[in-house]
């Protein structure tokens, strides 16, 4: 606390990302980084970029990554924002459309981000309880409200919702912006981008952090209504005119056009979740449903906190949250099948913990 703040920044409790260790020999599944490297061609492009070029702005439009994403998503140029990785992009739409007299709806556990944003940019907020076992239930989402967001599959908690029960939001909630944050939809979950074309106020958010594993290049992007995204462009103009340098917009157009590596490597991290679930169950954990790259796992009867300082002791980073409610459960990010195959070792190893027949 300095006296030299201002009064805004005096109150603010900002987002505490997951750690990244400075040693080497750390299993990392804390920060649901992919574990394969990015497309072999975004990786040309940055090897082989002319530096001389550097000496120049950036496209503060990013013409070329917006071209990619309309092309793979079947919208218009006009359809798409695109920012500094989806936190940036966040920001803008909190900025960009929650700022109303009425409440941000948001599930009460979701990305911690949200809350964040909302004391950053003054936006009142309600939290809504999620269902048994986390479930995401959109029909409590009915009261008059200045936005909805929520992420899908939502985050801790792995959960995915259905494109039905998000048309019957939309169909229900016309008055204000419906943000779906699809970070983690390419594991399995089904994208609300075709949804766009019919309903005006449905921003769909998503990242190459996760699944195109570029989240050191920092690229988010938004789908949705023309008067939305020239919305999102206002904010942006605003604030800072060439948020994505050169390698990041010419690699991320390399990455969205591998599609083969992209669902080659996808489709690795769903099977290795698969056998993890099952391994992990061997040992007593319950793991949620879970449509994303990580695990939200509780343990029959060995707490949370004291199998992450386990894993810890053992060099293996998993996201612990000490919130009331989910204070139980571990974020275990999916790795590749050798650091899975580690992790489940090395829980095996634990003294309280046996493989019990559990068919
Ligand atoms: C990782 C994540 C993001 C942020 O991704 P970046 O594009 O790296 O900023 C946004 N939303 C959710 C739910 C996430 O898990």
């Amino acid at each position: 606390m300095s006296k030299y703040w201002s009064d805004a920044i005096q109150r603010l409790t900002p987002y505490v990302p997951g750690e990244q260790p400075k040693e080497s020999g750390i299993t990392k599944l804390n920060t649901n980084e992919n574990p394969y490297p990015p497309s072999p061609k975004a990786a040309a492009v940055i090897t082989e970029f002319d530096t001389d070029r550097l000496r120049l702005y950036s496209d503060p439009d990013c013409s070329k990554l917006k071209d990619a994403l309309a092309g793979h998503f079947k919208v218009g140029r006009e359809n798409v924002f695109v920012g500094n990785g989806s936190d940036e992009v966040l920001a803008h739409t909190f900025a960009a459309f929650f700022r109303n007299d009425l409440p941000l709806l948001m599930p009460e556990f979701t990305y911690s981000f949200y809350p964040v944003y909302c004391d950053l940019f003054d936006i009142q907020s309600k939290q809504v309880a999620l269902g048994e076992e986390f479930a995401l239930n959109l029909e409590d989402y009915s009261e008059s409200n200045g936005g909805i967001i929520f992420a899908n599959p939502n985050a801790p908690t792995s959960r995915a919702v259905g494109l039905g029960d998000i048309e019957a939001l939309l169909q229900r909630n016309t008055e204000s912006v419906v943000v779906v944050d699809e970070a983690y939809v390419d594991f399995g979950a089904e994208s609300a981008v075709d949804l766009t074309h019919k309903y005006p106020n449905l921003l769909v958010i998503q990242t190459f952090s996760k699944s195109r594993s570029l989240a050191g290049m920092r690229v988010g992007y938004a789908i949705g209504h023309e008067d939305l995204i020239t919305g999102l462009e206002m904010v942006k103009n605003s604030f800072n005119s060439y948020p994505l340098d050169m390698l990041a917009i010419e690699s991320a157009v390399a990455a969205v056009e591998d599609i083969e590596y992209f669902n080659e490597t996808t489709q690795q991290i769903i099977d290795t979740r698969e056998w993890t679930v099952e391994r992990m169950a061997e040992l007593g954990f319950i793991s949620l449903p879970s449509k994303t790259n990580f695990l939200f796992s509780r343990h029959r009867f060995l707490e949370a906190a004291e199998l992450m300082g386990y894993l810890r002791s053992k060099k293996i980073l998993v996201r612990y949250f000490s919130k009331p409610g989910i204070d139980n459960y571990l974020r275990i990010t999916i790795g590749t099948p050798e650091e899975m195959k580690l992790l489940v070792d090395t829980l095996e190893g634990h003294p309280d913990i046996f493989k019990m027949d559990v068919s």
